[in-house]
């Protein structure tokens, strides 16, 4: 997820490109269903740690059961997130621990028809095979173990199966792209030792939010393929937080994969000109106003598109087009291996129209079929991808 709301105004264009063929209801009801639709990040769990019943269809927010099993998912990451501001006085691992009680508690426990807590790809399969959807954890945030390759290896016992090198803060072993001071910062030696205990224990190295610094390192140190659990390319996008071609392939090139963020800023450069993420101005502006604000994550997020709204400035929403090119782009540089989805919703604000909300899956199906995508390419980037990597993380952990 990420902190700095954006504001949308006004009804979003839903693009009309030519599609390339014609596809049927049927076609994508058919696709859809033989896929595994896995996606490696979702932040509901911010909103059920405040006491958002999941198994309530809401008209508010990205994420419920309803809308899940609309989008006919199999599987789920939810976000294990730790904000920066739990670094002073040490609460990093005490949130981590309550987010980890909300998947478990909340989410599974309550629902036990619905989900079922997931820890390898095996698991995952199964799962998907008896109508459940797979939960999976992925703490974002590695100020959350506080340093301690102790409180890293708890995490992954408690089912923690990946995990941010950063957030947007850079922490004590590694560079955030959030800061700027962050971007010039790599893995320290500390941040090394960790990135190797990820591999032995088999919790997958995810490099969304870390410096590129951080990611070329991580790349060199680690044993296991990388993931990108929610980043886009900055070549179409230029924000620090999307990935760069050289870093796409390089990654792709040692079975890495990366899980397109559809959050608007991400996908279109227009939406990021009129956000935090691609405007300076707006970004020092929300951070003064929010310097001291508490408050729930939804308290926050009104708050800082009120500050938006101050400074009278509309964001330009992206298309379902828009998240299409990511893929395309992906599968043109680095192959049909390297792509996946990690839609980031209830993390990011500005989703585009057609893709509103995890019911929407279906849509992107469609277009993928219209733009030539084959039945067997959309199993991959749904989620087959994923389960390689995932395999490969596994077995990376018995070495
Ligand atoms: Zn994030």
């Amino acid at each position: 997820m990420r902190i700095i709301a954006t504001v949308v105004l006004g009804a979003c264009a839903f693009s009309a490109q030519a599609p390339k063929r014609t596809v049927t209801d049927a076609e994508v009801q058919k696709v859809h269903k033989s896929a595994l639709v896995l996606d490696t990040h979702n932040d509901v769990t911010s909103r059920t740690i405040t006491g958002f019943d999941i198994n309530k269809a809401a008209a508010d927010g990205h994420t419920d059961i309803v809308r899940y099993r609309a989008g006919g998912f199999g599987a789920q990451f939810f976000a294990v997130y730790v904000g920066a501001n739990y670094v002073e006085g040490n609460g990093s691992a005490h949130r981590a621990m309550e987010m980890i009680d909300t998947v478990r508690h909340d989410i599974i426990g309550k629902n036990p028809k619905d989900f079922e807590l997931a820890l390898t790809a095996a698991d995952i399969v199964r799962i998907h095979k008896n109508g459940k959807i797979a939960s999976l954890m992925g703490i974002e945030g590695g100020h959350a173990i506080e340093d301690s390759l102790r409180l890293l290896r708890n995490f992954y016992a408690l089912g923690i199966r990946y995990m941010t090198l950063t957030h947007s803060n850079t922490n004590n072993w590694a560079g955030s792209s959030g800061d700027l001071d962050g971007r010039t910062k790599g893995l320290s030696p500390l941040g090394k030792d960790i990135v190797k205990e990820m591999n032995r224990l088999g919790m997958m190295v995810d490099i969304s939010h870390v410096s590129d610094k951080t990611f070329w390192d991580a790349l060199a140190v680690s044993s296991a393929p990388l993931l990108a659990s929610h980043s886009s390319c900055r070549s179409i996008s230029n924000i620090p937080r999307n990935m760069t071609d050289e870093m796409i392939v390089a990654m792709a090139k040692k079975g890495g994969v990366v899980q397109v963020n559809f959050g608007c800023e991400f996908l279109s450069q227009k939406s990021a000109k009129t956000s935090n993420f691609g405007n300076p101005a707006i970004r020092e502006k929300v951070a003064a106003a929010m310097k001291n604000f508490k408050g729930t994550l939804d308290e926050q997020r009104a708050k800082m598109r009120e500050v938006i709204k101050e400074m009278g400035l509309k964001t330009i929403p992206a298309t379902l087009a828009d998240a299409v090119a990511h893929i395309d782009h992906i599968v043109k540089i680095a192959g049909i291996d390297a792509v996946g989805i990690g839609a980031d919703y209830d993390g990011v604000d500005c989703v585009p129209e057609g893709l509103d909300d995890v019911s929407k899956m279906p849509n992107l199906t469609r277009a993928l079929l219209e733009n030539g995508y084959s039945a067997k390419d959309i199993r991959k980037i749904y989620g087959e991808n994923l389960l390689r990597l995932m395999r490969a993380a596994e077995q990376a952990a018995q070495h």
